[in-house]
């Protein structure tokens, strides 16, 4: 025999039973962000290296060592896309976006790839939905998303689920935020941990988390970012933080929130569940206020999301209803079986027929086991099975066998 072959390492086969889920769930998303005015979007898997490395930023985890990149035959850099906001944003510069009433609302469904160690919950190619709004920097919309994600994990089932919301303000006050705080830890270098302190210059922000009882201490008096909003972005925080309050979605302000990439500006957010270990976030987001100008574009406001279809389905309960099905079961010709499956289905039933030349009682096993509620029996004549009581009778003809089995 030859050797058998594996799905590359971090990655896997969506088998049928969590293809429903996962359908469920895209309809779930189509329909929540289709009645919000977002319009179905898709951008190539494979964009110019250029684009992420300009978009995401250098100096992220992402660029830095999780991307797939390769070069095509005439030598030009391209790479599978690790996320998808920089695409957006390309394609709104590209297809001059800007000139339609703004803003221009999109949402997007598809495969994502990183080149991250495999664990629970993080693969090299995931699934992302994602919602942009770009054009507009009205408060109404970082509320819409953050409303609308809630509003999806809630419908997918999601269990255990927590919203972080922070502000990041704009680059003037992160760097000079950043400064500030350096020169806090440094103040106060003896009580911190030996890792922490060694991080001071690259990442200040890491204290924050420290597990250390010392550091701890010392970051419960640290400089806080929210704190040091420009009036303007303190004034867009408020708005989105009222917007939410009104319509009830509870969240925790939590100003050291980061995320791990660089085109954040103003809000962000995360939704995490306690269902999940390590890899607890669900999906997050927030504002990228220069993020089309960078690539190239026109200034341009913009805030969206991205979620993990694979992590919201391992923290929830969803579960998809049985439909009714009909198993049409056959000995002898195939050919009126084959009308029968056929015409159930034009009347919007579903049914299967016998395709592997089992035996009738086989057959019957099978019908069973796809949870059939009727079977049609194609024999001498037919017959007309009701599964639940058991009642068998004999039909006419094809006609009055599709009547009986359909609703
Ligand atoms: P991010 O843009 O990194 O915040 O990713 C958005 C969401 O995508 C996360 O909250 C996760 O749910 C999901 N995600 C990101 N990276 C991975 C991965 N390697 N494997 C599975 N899901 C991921």
């Amino acid at each position: 025999m030859a050797e058998r072959l594996q799905a590359p390492r971090g990655t896997f086969d969506v088998l049928p039973e969590e293809g429903e889920l996962r359908l469920a769930l895209h309809a779930a998303a189509g329909d929540l962000l289709g009645r919000a005015g977002y319009g179905y979007f898709e951008s190539p898997v494979f964009e110019d290296t250029e684009v992420f490395a300009r978009g995401v930023g250098q100096s992220t985890d992402i660029v830095q060592k999780e991307m797939f990149t390769f070069e095509d035959k005439a030598g030009r850099s391209l790479t599978l896309r690790p996320e998808a906001t920089a695409g957006v944003c390309r394609a709104y510069a590209e297809h001059g976006m800007h000139k339609l009433p703004q803003p221009v609302k999109l949402w997007f469904w598809g495969p994502f790839f990183r080149h991250e160690a495999p664990q629970a919950g993080r693969f090299r190619q995931f699934t992302q939905v994602d919602a942009e709004a770009l054009g507009s920097d009205d408060p109404s919309l970082d509320a819409e998303l953050i409303l609308l994600l809630a509003e999806l994990l809630e419908r997918a089932r999601a269990r255990d689920v927590r919203l972080r919301l922070s502000s990041l303000g704009d680059a003037a006050a992160r760097e000079s935020y950043g400064v500030e705080l350096k020169a806090y830890l440094r103040e106060h270098e003896g009580e911190l941990s030996e890792e922490v302190r060694a991080r001071i210059d690259a990442n200040p922000l890491r204290a924050f988390d420290a597990d250390h009882p010392g550091t701890r201490r010392v970051m419960e008096g640290a400089p806080l970012l929210l704190d040091r909003l420009a009036p303007a972005d303190a004034e867009h925080f408020a708005g989105v933080r009222a917007l939410l309050d009104s319509a009830g979605l509870a969240y925790e302000l939590d100003p050291k929130l980061v995320r791990g990439l660089d085109y954040y500006t103003r809000t962000v957010f995360e939704f995490e569940s306690g269902r999940l270990g390590a890899q607890n976030a669900l999906g997050g987001g927030g504002r990228y206020d220069g993020l089309v100008e960078q690539l190239g574009g026109p200034p341009t406001p913009g805030v969206g999301w991205a979620a993990g279809i694979e992590r919201i389905l391992l923290a929830s309960d969803l579960a998809v209803a049985g439909r009714a099905k009909v198993f049409v079961s056959w000995t002898g010709e195939a050919a009126t079986a084959f009308a029968i499956a056929r015409a159930v289905r034009a009347r919007g039933g579903h049914a299967e027929m016998e395709q592997a030349g089992r035996s009738l009682k086989g057959q019957l096993k099978q019908a069973d086991r796809i949870g059939a509620t009727h079977v049609v029996l194609v024999g001498e004549g037919l017959e007309v099975k009701d599964m639940a009581s058991g009642e068998q009778r004999p039909v006419a003809s094809v006609d009055e066998a599709v009547e009986a089995v359909t609703p």
